[in-house]
């Protein structure tokens, strides 16, 4: 009977550890080879232990023996092996690996000639309880076997303990496990070897180690340790956490935490309700699965910014078994990221709203206010530049900050404003809460004053009534800026509001614009050519003056077109267009052996555009045409800007030939100044000297000494204008050398400029 029951237990254990082995052989782990040798290795001894119990034979008993030993040899091997490698060790040295391996080899020798010397073992037949069995005879061959595998297995034995004791607390369980397990084995196999029992009981101990090995080499995690890890991650994290049960009931808060909703011992449930009242989060216990929200205490600087996030925590069937909300104090973050918002969004110098921004900040107020009728407004100060280029930078800025600040003490707390760019403002406010009254008396005198300089500056407003809300920003700043430009130069206007005039003369601009390359290339666009000429009225030359024979519109002058092309910069393109036109006709003229100049027209836009001295020398070499029968008129306001570099390319256009005439001199401010720093040929007088007026004696007589002040500077003095007789006769009077105007003709095309010249 107990036979038969250890052949079951030995039999089921020997399945046992083959399938481990197997499963050991598969492992992806390093240590699953060593493992699966340790469990090949435990199954011979177990098998021969199987014989010497199962066999009532002596030869078979014997076998059995054979197999058992050098069995245990092998598992000694294996054992050591696996030792070495589960507990991250070496050898100590060679000698004793080559030392140890020796004696093992000596061993399996000396049982393999046990059957001829009998110095090992024998057997001799006993019977307990009445059944047979072969029992061992030991010699002392088998006391060297039992020196040696006692010897590795105490090696074995201490190396776990001593990682028992080294190892930090969480790891202790990995090796004290199978310290316990050997142990016990060893004490049952020392058990039967005394007790001389013919079975080894202890092989069924041997077997359950290699089962044991088998689960804490390749499947034992340490819970524990992975408590732990969480737990310290949990504790050491900036955020507050707090961990709840399946009931919204805190089980577990880390330091932050506690701190955060003043926890002093270890009771966290009060925790779930101080959170509620505090970020006034809905029921924690049946909120969602998932929240987050952002919280904010106090406000201004001393606000603190919270970010609150919580999770459910689910098991494998998907049931909820807590949750865990975590709290972060993002303040600092905020802070930081509200600094740079405000760095964005704000302008450095007047510290009002950047234009994107104040872009931004319209476009909303007016689509979340769609009730509310808005006025968006365009303000710019008139010469600003003359401010930097006279005081110097630093009163330039002092002076925007003025402006800004007149912005922001004029309009009322519901109107957004802000800095477009340089001296223009933006500002949008509703309707009912603009008082024009008030802007209109506070920009009379307008003034930037500080404790040394007082400067009048003169700004006005463009205003656009939004009636189309869903309209770009930029659009209706647009639209404010062309009521704006109606009233640029007026002194006693500042408020201009837009109306649909404004915008069918915006969408013309934009058309007319769009046909300017086509009208040049067809010649809708062409000079019409108005005679100069001299004190016996002969035609002596010709200035070329823009038409645009235009197929809707008709016949169209300068003034309702070149302003537009001299907001967009394309007035160069034309003036260019012009010029080489200009040439052409001197061509034909010079093949025709026709002795006349004509006068061409300079915008002040064309040098943002090209090098006008190259451009101009260019195309009279490109037609071969003598420079002295091409003259240019440049305004004195022409002058103004950058005046070192024209007077540059004006000498040049003198030095290569080309005469120059100072055009409208008179209508400017500052003209008797620009004649000084001017190099001119000729002045055109301007027409306004020739207008009727109360003050006719002091025109004629300011006529009258330009004149003779041009002859006293060596220039030439041509008028404009001249519409009668009378004119014409007291301007030769005076000594003016050439003239200009409808008493002698109008500006007409080249075909009848030629019949006009015939027949002069
Ligand atoms: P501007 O250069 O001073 O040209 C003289 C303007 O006076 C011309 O007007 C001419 O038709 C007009 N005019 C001539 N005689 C009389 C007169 O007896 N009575 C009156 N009331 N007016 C007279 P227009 O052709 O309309 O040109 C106006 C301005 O447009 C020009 O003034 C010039 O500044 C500009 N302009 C014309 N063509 C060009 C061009 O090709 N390029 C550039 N940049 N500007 C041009
Ligand atoms: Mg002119
Ligand atoms: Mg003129």
């Amino acid at each position: 009977m107990i036979r038969q029951g250890f052949v079951v237990i030995y039999g089921v254990l020997i399945a046992a550890l083959l399938l481990c082995q197997h499963i050991a052989r598969k492992s992806k782990k390093k240590i699953g080879r060593s493992v699966a040798l340790l469990l090949a290795g435990l199954v011979p001894p177990v098998t021969g232990n199987l014989l010497i119990i199962a066999s009532r034979d002596q030869t078979l008993s014997t076998i059995g023996y054979y197999i058992y030993f050098l069995g245990m040899n092998f598992v000694m091997f294996a054992l050591l092996k696996f030792t070495f490698e589960y507990c991250l060790l070496d050898w100590p040295s060679k000698s004793v690996r080559n030392l140890v391996y020796s004696l093992l080899t000596i061993d399996t020798i000396q049982y393999a000639f046990n059957s001829f010397f009998h110095q090992a073992f024998s057997t001799e037949a006993i019977v307990v309880d009445g059944a047979n069995y072969y029992r061992l005879v030991p010699y002392f061959g088998q006391t060297f076997h039992r020196i040696v595998d006692y010897g590795i297995f105490f090696a074995v034995l201490i190396i776990f303990a001593t990682k028992v004791i080294r190892v930090p607390h969480i790891y202790v369980e990995r090796y004290s496990s199978l310290l316990i397990t050997m142990i016990l084995v060893g004490i049952w196999e020392t058990f039967y070897i005394f007790s001389r029992n013919p079975i080894d009981q202890s092989m069924i101990g041997f077997a359950v180690f290699g089962l044991i090995v088998f689960y804490f080499a390749l499947y034992y995690r340490p819970m524990r340790l992975l408590d732990r890890m969480l737990a310290n991650i949990a504790s050491d994290m900036p955020d507050a956490l707090f961990f709840f049960d399946a009931v919204g009931r805190c089980i577990w808060a880390n330091d932050q935490g506690k701190k955060l909703v003043n926890l002093e011992d270890n009771n966290f449930e009060p925790a779930t309700e101080r959170l509620e009242k505090m970020f006034q989060l809905p029921d924690l216990k049946s909120s969602e699965t998932m929240l987050r929200t952002q919280f904010t205490f106090g406000n201004g600087e001393n606000a603190r910014h919270f970010v609150l996030e919580k999770h459910e925590v689910s098991d494998t069937h998907g049931r909820v078994t807590g949750s865990f909300l975590s709290v972060r104090d993002n303040t600092e973050e905020q802070r930081a990221y509200e600094k740079q918002q405000y760095i964005a969004r704000h302008d450095v110098l007047t510290g009002l709203y950047t234009r994107e921004y104040l872009y931004e900040r319209i476009k909303k107020t007016i689509q979340t206010n769609q009730n509310i009728e808005y006025y968006v407004v365009f303000m710019d100060a008139n010469n600003f530049k003359v401010i930097n280029d006279i005081y110097g930078n630093d009163f330039g800025d002092f002076a925007l900050k003025n402006l800004a600040d007149w912005v922001r003490n004029n309009f009322p707390a519901s109107a957004i404003y802000g800095r477009i760019a340089g001296d223009m403002f933006g500002i949008c406010l509703p309707v009912s809460d603009f008082d024009e009254g008030h802007i209109e008396n506070e920009l009379v005198n307008f003034t930037i004053k500080d404790e040394k300089l007082e400067h009048p500056l003169l700004v006005h407003l463009g205003v656009y009534k939004v009636v189309e809300p869903g309209l770009d920003v930029s659009v209706m700043f647009d639209r404010a800026r062309v009521a704006l430009s109606t009233i640029k130069d007026e002194f006693q206007k500042h408020i201009a509001y837009y109306d649909d005039n404004m915008k069918e003369k915006i969408l013309w601009d934009q058309l007319i614009s769009s046909q300017l390359h086509k009208a040049m290339e067809t010649r809708e666009i062409r000079p019409y050519l108005q005679p100069i000429v001299d004190r016996n009225g002969k035609v002596v030359g010709a200035e070329a003056l823009v038409r645009w024979q235009h197929p809707i519109d008709g016949l169209l002058n300068p003034g309702s077109f070149m302003p537009v092309f001299e907001r967009n910069g394309m007035v160069a393109e034309v003036d260019k267009y012009m010029w080489r036109y200009a040439c052409e006709i001197l061509a034909r003229w010079k093949k025709e052996s026709r002795d006349l100049f004509i006068s061409v027209n300079i915008s002040p836009k064309d040098f943002y555009f090209m090098d006008v001295a190259e451009e101009i020398k260019s195309v009279v070499r490109e037609f071969d045409i003598d420079p002295a029968k091409m003259r240019v008129e440049i305004t004195e306001t022409a002058m103004m800007e950058d005046i070192d570099n024209r007077v540059r390319v004006l000498n040049d256009l003198q030095q290569n030939g080309f005469m120059v005439e100072m055009d409208d001199f008179g209508s400017g401010y500052s003209s008797l100044n620009m004649l000084k720093d001017m190099p001119v040929e000729v002045i055109k007088l301007d027409m306004v000297f020739l207008k009727k007026s109360d003050n006719d004696y002091k025109a004629k007589k300011i006529l009258n000494h330009i004149v003779k002040l041009s002859d006293d500077l060596g220039v030439t003095s041509l008028t404009e204008g001249v519409e009668t007789h009378d004119q014409y006769e007291m301007l030769v009077d005076m000594g003016c050398k050439l003239f200009q105007g409808f008493y002698f003709a109008k500006p007409m095309p080249e075909e009848e400029f030629d019949l006009f010249c015939v027949n002069n």
